[in-house]
């Protein structure tokens, strides 16, 4: 699924078992930052751009180093050493990891039916165990987005019950703002809904 997903998944799932902004932050973060072993493909394409002899960087890394066990324990390690709770972040980081990889497996797939992604769970040591799913849905098909609709849907919802949001964890300020903007929103919503009453 996309960072975007995979931030919303692991916010509303997560965030409310830490105890903390950094703690907050540091499992969210541990959710998206599979991802980055798919950073390659800005060095392919500029490679490409500038006419410089080709790389397969993103082909080769991507789903190699973050998507399985062996980083899903060094992300997790590195969240515990930053985290409050050290060993709960640390444990929730897996998790969140993990949530990540349940999502790539289910809702990841290419543009055709055969385009199957897999996770090689124990790369990059071997790459013998795959978790793939036949049913695997298309990244960019309707699924994804409406699951990502919901989630923020939730996050919008749980936000004006709670008062604070994932902006807080960037600014407070904004965040106080934000969630205001919220509660008047839903304010003006109900008040349509008495009016037609
Ligand atoms: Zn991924």
């Amino acid at each position: 699924m996309s960072p975007i997903t995979h931030f919303l998944a692991s916010w509303v799932g997560f965030e409310r078992f830490q105890a903390s902004q950094r703690d907050k932050a540091l499992v969210v973060i541990a959710g998206i930052i599979p991802d980055l072993d798919g950073l390659g493909i800005v060095v392919d394409f500029a490679t490409r751009v500038l006419g410089l002899p080709e790389t397969d960087y993103y082909q080769s890394f991507h789903r190699m180093y973050g998507h399985g066990l062996p980083g899903a324990i060094l992300i997790a390690a590195a969240a515990g050493m930053f985290g409050i709770r050290r060993f709960w972040v640390a444990i929730w980081a897996f998790i969140s990891v993990h949530l990540h990889l349940l999502c790539d497996v289910i809702g990841a797939r290419g543009t055709t039916a055969e385009d199957i992604w897999g996770i090689y769970y124990f790369a990059p040591f071997t790459t013998a165990y795959e978790l793939s799913w036949s049913g695997q849905w298309p990244l960019v098909g309707w699924q994804n987005t409406t699951i990502s609709i919901i989630l923020l849907s939730i996050l919008m919802i749980r936000a004006t019950a709670s008062g604070y949001s994932p902006v807080g964890l960037l600014s407070q300020r904004a965040d106080i703002a934000f969630v205001e903007t919220l509660r008047d929103r839903k304010k003006q919503l109900l008040s349509v809904f008495d009016q037609n009453k």
